[in-house]
């Protein structure tokens, strides 16, 4: 009985070449293909048969809800951080200047401020569980700051390399958590390629855009489903870096709509800065493969990426759900930000603000006219509080008095302000 139930548990998910199909085992820690990416097969059967699918539906949203649907042996392992859903906040003023129903996933909202955390949590589960010594992943910062506080959490050491000019409050948080940082003096992908060369000689665990993440940060699409009530939206519109993100939506939502949880599965909109736009340069040629940018060039650094590892996954996502790709130049995205900083009141960091930047300049083409449009907005403001701080130039300063303050009157106050002084 008890070997019976073994076995079921064994064969409960697969891991493949996301081309080719193929079943790959690797030997060591490293869960990415050399030209091709992996991808994690869940078996739906088996995760039907663990779920009650009338509680499940009733149960609040939260990640660990989502136990079930990941690729974790002994769910009483999981290295949790008791993480919330992230709110699904209708917008107070660009829908109805749309004139569309538009909603923010609010992902900043995480653990250390980005939607990594989603993707941590499982792939850092999965290290502790195969017994990992250490974990090394390269990042533009994000990724960093989230691996660092689960493997602070899971006791494991976590090794960071960084390409040059990360926002140095992403940085703070790597260190504070107890990661140990290197700067290569390079590109991202640079950074990338030799995190994966330590990982294979020194056997650690690579931490990334990887297989295993996708099954962590795939619960977004869940948890935004859960909070629509099981409506699924018409489009959901995400920023792309290595495109891990916008896969693992389209995952998730695949997901669900096998189970029967969702009738469609939303338009996926891809969003690219104009500057690290590999993706989109795909798109408009319709093709299916990534041709990798010589060098990238935007105030977006969160997805400031010149070969997108999941580049292909997310291009096929677009494609498959009848979705689109679009580029937004930096001062699109600068505009955005402050827009929604000042008239939505929230505070995202520029890669997070691209996808606003996208609804404004696609939303002219009518193109969500009567539909329902989810935004996901991916990161803190305060992760990158640089680009706001390089806009603003020195702060004005005087002496405690009254007097002093009347001095910034006419500088300062429109006749608005003036009535309450
Ligand atoms: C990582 C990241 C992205 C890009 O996501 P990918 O999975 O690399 O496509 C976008 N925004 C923020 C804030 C990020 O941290």
């Amino acid at each position: 009985m008890c070997e019976e139930q073994q076995n079921v548990d064994v064969n409960f998910y697969r891991l493949l070449d996301y081309v080719s199909k193929e079943t790959v085992q690797p030997q060591d820690f490293v869960f990415t293909g050399e030209e091709t990416p992996w991808e994690i097969q869940m078996n739906l059967e088996w995760v039907k048969r663990k779920l009650n699918l009338n509680y499940f539906k009733m149960a609040a949203p939260c990640l660990s809800k989502y136990l079930p649907f990941m690729p974790i042996q002994n769910i009483s392992k999981f290295i949790s951080l008791t993480e919330l859903a992230t709110p699904l906040s209708k917008s107070n003023v660009l829908g109805k200047q749309l004139g569309f129903d538009l909603s923010f996933k609010i992902e900043a909202k995480n653990p250390t401020g980005s939607f990594k955390d989603r993707g941590s949590a499982v792939e850092i589960s999965v290290a502790k569980e195969l017994g990992a010594k250490a974990v090394i992943l390269a990042s533009t910062g994000n990724m960093a700051a989230s691996c660092a506080c689960y493997a602070a959490a899971a006791k494991i050491p976590c090794f960071v390399l960084v390409p040059e000019g990360v926002p140095l409050a992403k940085l703070a948080q790597v260190i504070a958590f107890g990661g140990h940082i290197i700067e290569v003096k390079g590109h991202y992908n640079d950074a990338a390629e030799l995190a994966k060369k330590i990982a294979k000689n020194k056997g650690l665990y690579l931490a990334g855009d990887y297989a295993y993440r996708v099954e962590g940060q795939k619960t977004a699409a869940f948890e935004m489903i859960d909070q629509l009530l099981f409506q699924a939206p018409d489009f959901v519109v995400v920023p792309i870096g290595c495109g891990t993100n916008l896969a693992a939506y389209w995952k998730g939502f695949y997901e669900y709509y096998q189970l029967g949880l969702i009738e469609k599965i939303p338009k996926l909109v891809g969003v690219q800065a104009q500057g690290a736009s590999a993706v989109v340069n795909s798109y408009k040629k319709e093709l299916r493969t990534i041709t990798a940018l010589e060098r990238v060039d935007t105030v977006a650094s969160a997805i400031a990426v010149a070969n997108p590892i999941d580049g292909v996954k997310a291009l096929d996502a677009i494609y498959t759900t009848g979705g689109f790709a679009v580029a937004v130049s930096d001062q699109e995205i600068l505009q955005a930000q402050y827009f929604l900083s000042t008239k939505e009141s929230l505070f995202v960091e520029s890669a997070s603000a691209a996808t606003v930047a996208a609804l404004l300049k696609t939303a002219k083409k009518g193109v969500y006219a009567n539909k329902k449009v989810v935004c996901v907005l991916s990161g803190d403001g305060l992760k990158d509080s640089n680009v706001v701080l390089q806009e603003t130039g020195k702060l004005l300063s005087m002496q405690p008095g009254e007097t002093d303050f009347m001095m910034f009157d006419d500088h300062f106050f429109s006749a608005n302000h003036r009535r309450f002084l």
